[in-house]
């Protein structure tokens, strides 16, 4: 027979984790189908300083076990598959790689993936030297030059987090002000092996077996110059994971638009934390778009 879920929930980062410790709670059958591991962009976090009650910070890590098992314990089951697509209907329907799955709700907290730069050299020394992920690849990189791309808060952070670990640590930026937070701007300043470069965009990786050189280009003058570089590490901002969707509102940025109390476009689906349309993109907001979003679940299956 096939088994309906009251809910299935698309992704298990902080949203997706949220809205499956709420739903459980509530008693709703609930099923979080995830493709990679718990957590989400947090689990690449060394440090979460701005979650309110764990003063000193906590490892993305570590608070992504805690609600892992939170939501465990409440009863939410966890399958690992990779979604493809999604039939809606009364009763609607959740296609893995491996499986199907049926619901009566849908909350989709897919996230995001991070973008690349796509320039020559890219593809060609991903994990070879190009890293997306400082928390995972800094220690290769100990007593060695490398360089950050972006000027947000990612970029900065684990360009601090990378400044333990390195000689010299170069942040290269395409505007002449950086986008992070104040706090972690001025914070740079206690780091004399972290340097910016402003104005300037990446044009290609030089090296053979290795990375040995980055190519960049200063926007205003036009020169180029080269900097020695054993790794570099790129954080210039995410892009959504929709790529399994069809039929629901999307905005020009490929996110999902629902209202405050986390509506889709379409009736019994709801979205939650970093896939959809926001203004801050945080683990406490996608934790509150989680719970909001179990709770309107709830909502719609009373009137089913
Ligand atoms: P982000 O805020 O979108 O910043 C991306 C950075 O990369 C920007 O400085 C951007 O430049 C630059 N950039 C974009 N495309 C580029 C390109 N093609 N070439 C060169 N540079 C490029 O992304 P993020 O830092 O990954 O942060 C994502 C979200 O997570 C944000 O909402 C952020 O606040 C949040 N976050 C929060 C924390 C924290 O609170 N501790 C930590 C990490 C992330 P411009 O500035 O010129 O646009």
């Amino acid at each position: 027979m096939t088994v309906v879920y009251d809910v299935i929930i698309i992704g298990a980062g902080p949203a997706g984790l949220a809205a499956a410790i709420y739903s459980s709670r509530a008693r709703l059958t609930t099923l979080l189908i995830e493709k990679n591991s718990c957590g989400g962009q947090m689990i690449i976090t060394d440090l979460l300083e701005n979650y309110p009650g764990f003063n000193g910070g906590i490892n993305g890590f570590d608070l992504a076990v805690k609600l892992e098992s939170q939501a465990k314990d409440f009863g939410a089951q966890i399958v690992y598959d990779e979604v493809t697509n999604i039939e809606d209907g009364k009763i609607k329907k959740v296609v893995t790689i491996n499986n199907s799955y049926h619901a009566k709700t849908i909350i989709i907290a897919s996230g995001t993936h991070v973008k690349k730069m796509n320039i020559p050299g890219e593809s060609a020394f991903i994990g070879r030297g190009v890293s997306f992920c400082a928390t995972c690849d800094a220690p290769f990189y100990k007593d060695k030059d490398v360089a950050v791309i972006g000027g947000g808060d990612s970029a900065i952070q684990e360009a601090i987090y990378l400044s333990k670990f390195a000689k010299n640590v170069t942040i290269i930026h395409r505007r002449n002000s950086l986008r992070a937070t104040k706090i972690l701007q001025e914070r740079l300043s206690f780091y004399n092996n972290i340097s910016v470069v402003y104005n300037s965009i990446p044009k290609e990786i030089i090296g053979t077996s290795s990375i040995e050189k980055i190519k960049i280009i200063n926007i205003e003058t036009n020169e180029t110059q080269e900097i020695k570089i054993d790794g570099l590490f790129v954080f210039i901002g995410l892009l959504p994971n929709t790529d399994f969707l069809t039929n629901i509102a999307l905005d020009d940025k490929g996110y999902i638009v629902t209202d405050e109390n986390m509506h889709t476009s379409a009736t019994g689906i709801f979205a939650c934390g970093d896939i959809r349309k926001k203004y801050l993109r945080q683990v406490i907001t996608a934790a509150s778009d989680g719970a909001q979003a179990a709770v309107s679940a709830g909502h719609y299956l009373e009137t089913l």
